[in-house]
């Protein structure tokens, strides 16, 4: 098999690579990635750090055209890519297909917003000076991502800090290098100059904490556990860096008695088990009014036993398997810490086999949980959801808010008025109404709020917002 290798500087480099193994065949060794050292790490800082005088400078055409090349490319390939992405990460074809689909548009959008950059001219509070307000690149971003969307996290990061003039340090998640290697690729035919954009692949305590402690990096983004978020604020407050950090959710959806149970029983399905539970937008707090809890847990009961888990690549599957065998263990270790808590499991809970060797897990459906219960306030990323009954909305909202995180939520009802009082009112950076909590657009703002995330929105012209740093001029006429 060929190592895929890292790309520093413009050239690409690497021999001894890694397997990625496909986590529904685990026989499947999806192919061989190379591991960034600690020198190789400095040597793409550098080669980001030179290159940046001059792509900062480039012209927004030449930005566009490369990003609008890539975007193209990607939808050409999205069968093929969206294939990969199910073989390294476990999610099904349909929605493999689906992330490759929405990585192209976020190209096809920052292609676009490289021809809108615009600044202002105001005048002066002073006579005969006019002022400027315009926006510039960083400087070299470093770029973190985790396993759960392989090609739109990095497709969401890459393409807005390549639009505004930064040049990058990409670090993708161990577990998933391939979709992040054909993106890379992909941009660097499309014409991108030398050291514009760098491909490190490998370890975070390595390649990670390489690029947190550079005091070349002029801002990180991250998307990724709450304890490496908190690494990447210490040490980007250190080297007074700007930082953007996605981490946890422990999204809640409420179910009022006035929803209409089939729209509610598909947003709960949808957002606690789709992609196996490994959104950082799923849902696993359902929180249910009395009036209609009994009903909603018979009906979704029933719609968890249609679902089929198996291998991501077979037509079929609604759920794929666990994406290694480190998060089953976790997804297994809450299922006892559920019962223990005294939580009653209603359905799943069980690891199970299919013809091909890999981490598959029942969905698992707690009741009688309550918001206190461990399973009720930590993210635990797998297909497992717990049903939380409460008296009437108000006490649905304030459940709803008792969390330390706040990144969307979602609420079933046919009341206008509490539909209203629930998007004013809820703690969430996204809300939905009607909808699952995860499936967002990929032309508006991402995020969150309280434990979930730390800085400016991803995605849409928000994005501008955390890749540029304003500078205002003053000219005597
Ligand atoms: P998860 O538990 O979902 O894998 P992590 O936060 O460990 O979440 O991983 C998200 C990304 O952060 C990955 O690319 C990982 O390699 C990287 N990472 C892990 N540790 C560090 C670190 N010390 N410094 C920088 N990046 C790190």
């Amino acid at each position: 098999m060929t190592v895929h290798q890292n790309l520093i500087a413009g050239e690409w480099t690497g021999a001894n690579g890694v397997e990625n193994i496909n986590p529904s065949d685990t026989n499947e060794v999806v192919g061989l990635y190379a591991q960034a050292s600690v020198d190789d790490t400095k040597a793409a800082i550098a080669a980001a750090k030179a290159a940046f005088p001059a792509w900062s400078r480039s012209g927004i055409w030449e930005r566009h055209v490369i990003l609008k090349k890539a975007g193209d490319e990607i939808m050409a390939r999205k069968d093929e890519l969206g294939a990969l992405l199910a073989r390294e990460e476990g999610k099904t074809l349909p929605e493999a297909i689906g992330e490759t689909i929405r990585a192209s548009q976020i190209f096809e959008f920052f292609a676009g917003e490289a021809l809108r950059l615009a600044g202002e001219v105001v005048p002066s509070v002073r006579p005969n000076i006019g002022v400027e307000i315009t926006r510039e690149g960083l400087g070299v971003i470093g770029i973190i991502t985790p396993w759960n969307f392989p090609i739109a996290i990095p497709a969401w990061k890459i393409a807005p800090a390549l639009c505004y003039g930064n040049t990058v340090v990409f670090k993708p998640a161990e577990l998933v290098p391939a979709c992040s290697w054909a993106i890379v690729d992909i941009l660097h035919r499309a014409g991108l100059p030398k050291g514009v954009l760098n491909l490190v692949m490998g370890k975070g305590s390595v390649v990670g904490q390489t690029i947190l402690d550079s005091p070349d990096v002029a801002g990180i983004t991250f998307t990724g556990s709450t304890g490496t978020g908190k690494r990447v604020a210490a040490a980007s407050v250190e080297h007074n860096r700007k930082f953007q950090l996605e981490m946890g959710g422990k999204n809640p959806m409420v179910v009022l008695d006035d929803a209409d149970l089939t729209v509610a029983v598909e947003a709960a399905a949808n957002s606690g088990f789709f992609s196996t539970g490994q959104r950082c937008t799923a849902s696993s707090r359902l929180i249910v009014t009395e009036g209609i809890h009994d009903k909603f847990v018979a009906a979704l009961t029933e719609k968890l036993k249609t679902l089929v888990v198996d291998n991501a690549l077979k037509a079929g599957t609604h759920i794929g398997p666990v994406v290694d065998e480190r998060q089953l263990k976790t997804d297994i270790d809450y299922i006892e810490i559920g019962k223990t808590e005294g939580a009653k499991l209603a359905f799943g809970g069980e690891v199970i086999s299919r013809d091909t060797p890999g981490f598959y897990l029942q969905p698992t459906l707690f009741t009688e949980a309550t918001n206190q219960m461990r399973i009720s306030r930590e993210e635990i990323f797998g297909p497992v959801v717990s049903v939380i009954r409460v008296k009437d909305y108000d006490e649905a909202l304030a459940t709803a808010n008792d969390t330390p995180f706040g990144l969307s939520s979602g609420i079933a009802t046919t009341s206008l008025k509490h539909a209203t009082h629930f998007k004013r009112n809820s703690e969430a950076g996204m809300v939905m109404v009607n909808l699952p909590t995860a499936g967002v657009d990929f032309h508006v703002p991402f995020g969150g709020r309280k434990g979930s995330s730390y800085g400016p929105r991803e995605q849409g012209k928000y994005a501008a917002e955390f890749y540029t740093t304003v500078k205002t001029a003053y000219t005597l006429a």
